[in-house]
């Protein structure tokens, strides 16, 4: 089987998109709005920006207090949209309860968007002509790009509907000629609908859920799931056994683990994403990829020439 690790493929995107920042004065800008003080929130925010400066990209993030009112984060959103000496914005998601997120997305200037939530820049994607890829699905085809791993024709299944992964890795898939079935916490008979699959995207956030049985022989798997595992009491059955994971909660107090039992489906995948280190890197590089894009679109629309 074919660990597909994304640190080698996230290091080369991180690297074309450095070069590529280089060649702006000045240095593209990210801006990233962050309400309240999640744990998880905030590492992936640091990781993003932290990123971003070593790319050369000036990055700053807005914090607004937990329990914020929707009205500051509105306005901090339009005041990034107004500001000349930001390229791009990102709203950390998921907010806290009591935010709109659609009204958020909205309110983006959608050639700042980075994530490419805003409306226009999902009817874009669907079109078929991306501004700006969501950065989990742009690195998942970079993953899977990067492997080899044919798309034309075959049959994928891609387990979780949301908005920020599994829709637009849908759009994206369809438009590279695979056959996209999209799955969902309704869909009847899952482990056989995704035993079909010659690549199977597990986005569900359920540690551990696609065991061997939802698997075809030689199937390429990308576990996409960023789960915290906190004690080994809280993990599914089958996870308790993994050496790693016990391992990680004795040392650290806690393991991150995906939507696939590993050790289960390795013994059926012809390839299998690891997390951590699978997907994750590749959503960070994906983004400073957005930023210069973003940079750049900015440049075309001569909207930087203000500084
Ligand atoms: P989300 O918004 O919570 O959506 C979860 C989706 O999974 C929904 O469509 C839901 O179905 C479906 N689902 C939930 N339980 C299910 C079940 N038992 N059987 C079948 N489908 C089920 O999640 P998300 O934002 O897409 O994130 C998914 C996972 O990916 C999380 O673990 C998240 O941390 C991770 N993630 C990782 C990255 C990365 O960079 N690696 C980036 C983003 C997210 P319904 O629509 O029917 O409710």
């Amino acid at each position: 089987m074919i660990v597909l690790d994304g640190v080698p493929v996230a290091s080369r995107l991180r690297e074309e998109a450095r070069i590529a920042a280089a060649t702006f004065s000045p240095a593209p800008s990210l801006r990233v709005l962050i309400v309240g003080d999640d744990p998880a929130s905030e590492a992936y925010v640091a990781s993003k920006t932290g990123a971003a400066r070593e790319a050369g990209i000036r990055a700053e993030t807005v914090r607004l207090p937990s329990g914020a009112p929707s009205g500051d984060l509105l306005d901090a959103v339009r005041k990034a949209n107004r500001d000349p000496t930001v390229d791009a914005v990102l709203v950390q998601l998921p907010l806290e309860a009591g935010h709109d997120d659609f009204g958020v997305l909205d309110a983006l200037d959608p050639r700042k968007d980075v994530d490419g939530l805003h409306p226009e820049n999902v009817g874009l994607l669907q079109q078929g002509r991306p501004r700006f890829v969501p950065c989990t699905p742009a690195g998942i085809l970079a993953l899977l790009d990067h492997y080899r791993v044919p798309l034309e024709g075959r049959r994928a299944v891609v387990l979780g509907r949301s908005g920020l992964v599994g829709k637009p890795l849908a759009a994206l898939l369809t438009a590279r000629d695979a056959t996209v079935t999209l799955c969902h916490s309704r869909t009847r008979e899952l482990a056989a609908v995704c035993r079909e699959a010659d690549i199977l995207v597990a986005a569900i956030g359920r540690p551990g859920f696609v065991t061997a049985e939802f698997v075809r022989q030689g199937a390429i798997v990308v576990d996409v799931g960023i789960n915290r595992i906190e004690s080994l009491e809280a993990a599914p059955e089958s996870l308790r056994r993994s050496e790693r994971i016990q391992n990680a909660i004795a040392k650290r107090g806690r393991a991150l683990v995906g939507d696939v039992d590993s050790d289960d489906v390795s013994r059926v995948a012809g390839g299998l994403s690891p997390v951590p280190g699978g997907v994750g890197p590749l959503t960070v590089a994906a983004l400073l990829a957005n930023t210069v894009r973003a940079t750049r679109l900015r440049g075309e629309g001569e909207e930087r020439r203000a500084r």
